[in-house]
């Protein structure tokens, strides 16, 4: 199918087709296209989830700064450095810091867990996923070592991100955010939710629009859940066949960026990670933060963070990885898009881009 070359009705038209069972010749065809890329190899990253502090008040998001039903935390450089420790004895090549926005962690603070990560494991690759900064910031954790960094754009429909934020969060800035990161040359992962609510087949063609203007070197997309203490408590969650629709046709607009099996997807389907595979996925990041924190980290109700998502019980992870047919790949695990960096902020894109 040439999905690069379908408008945004076509798309919007193919989706709402499939919404609720993908099509096995959609799915074989996106996972052939990973296997020409990629291979059968599933590269694994260590996440470590190290604050769960957040300025932010996402309607859809457990740690929203209005949940006062969970107990926040961060870890402190020392803690973080552990966690990397215990991920280089279990041989992964790849860190990636998620948080909230935490006003704690500034430029400084940052960058010096960044330096230490470097200065302990020069060779691994370390990907920030810590929200909206400016330019000026972006810059400065690039240059202290960062390689990535992780920002979904959550929506590309500026309406339907308005119903899904608080009117101080807006998606011109997201976009910015996006653009200065590709600038300064990280590796960028953009990525959205599946069955938010209010979306429509016609806002998850705008994503695939998006994210083929954006050309980003990862691309997240896992189902919305819902969290009991958000305003979103009541909604309904997004299906399997729905995400592993837009994954697969994520793979055939992108067919050099890496995807993930999500957490999300795992969780909402025993199989959901294999069955993301098998929609085109090559990347499965498990959980590398202390235990006793993993239950704060409530994104969504039922997070998984235990069994093969979890680092430590590596092993299982391979072996769901080899029962599936491919093989575990615990390095740096590169993306195939080139990384360039341009010294350009990206806002110019900001005004290209066409609502
Ligand atoms: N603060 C950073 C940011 O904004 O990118 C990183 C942390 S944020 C919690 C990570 C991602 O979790 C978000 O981009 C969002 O897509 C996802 N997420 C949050 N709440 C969710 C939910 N209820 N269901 C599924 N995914 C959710």
């Amino acid at each position: 199918m040439d999905v690069r070359s379908m408008t945004k009705r076509e798309l919007s038209e193919y989706i709402e087709a499939n919404r609720d069972a993908p099509d096995p010749a959609l799915l074989s065809e996106a996972a052939g296209l990973r296997d020409e890329y990629y291979g059968r190899r599933i590269f694994v990253r260590g996440l470590i989830e190290f604050t769960n502090c957040c300025r932010n008040n996402c309607l859809y998001c457990g740690i929203r700064s209005a949940n006062r039903g969970i107990n926040r935390y961060r870890l402190t450089k020392e803690e973080i450095l552990e966690c990397v420790k215990e991920g280089r004895r279990l041989g992964l090549g790849t860190f990636v810091l998620q948080g909230g926005e935490d006003a704690h962690y500034t430029d400084d603070v940052l960058c010096g867990i960044i330096r230490s990560i470097k200065e302990y494991a020069p060779d691994c690759a370390v990907t920030l996923s810590v929200g909206e900064r400016s330019y000026e910031s972006y810059k400065r954790l690039k240059d202290a070592g960062a390689d990535r960094y992780l920002l979904r754009h959550e929506t590309a429909d500026k309406a339907h991100y308005g119903l899904l934020h608080p009117k101080e969060m807006l998606f011109g800035n997201r976009v910015r955010c996006l653009y200065d990161l590709r600038s300064l040359g990280y590796q960028v992962g953009a990525g959205f939710m599946v069955g938010s609510p209010y979306q429509t087949s016609e806002t998850l063609a705008e994503d695939l629009l998006f994210l083929k203007r954006l050309e980003p070197h990862m691309v997240g997309i896992g189902p919305f859940i819902p969290q009991a203490a958000t305003p979103f408590g009541d909604k309904r969650g997004g299906t399997l066949g729905l995400t592993l629709t837009m994954l697969a046709l994520t793979r055939l607009m992108l067919p050099r960026t890496l995807i993930p099996a999500t957490t999300a997807l795992g969780t909402i389907d025993s199989r959901g990670r294999e069955k993301g595979f098998g929609a085109g996925a090559n990347v499965v990041m498990p959980n590398l933060s202390p235990r006793e924190r993993r239950g704060d980290y409530a994104l969504y109700d039922n997070k998984l963070c235990t069994g093969a998502e979890a680092a430590e019980s590596i092993d299982q992870l391979r072996a769901l990885i080899e029962d599936a047919g491919y093989t575990m790949d615990t390095g740096r695990g590169d993306s195939l898009v080139e990384a360039v960096r341009s010294d350009r902020k990206g806002k110019d894109k900001v005004y290209e881009y066409k609502q």
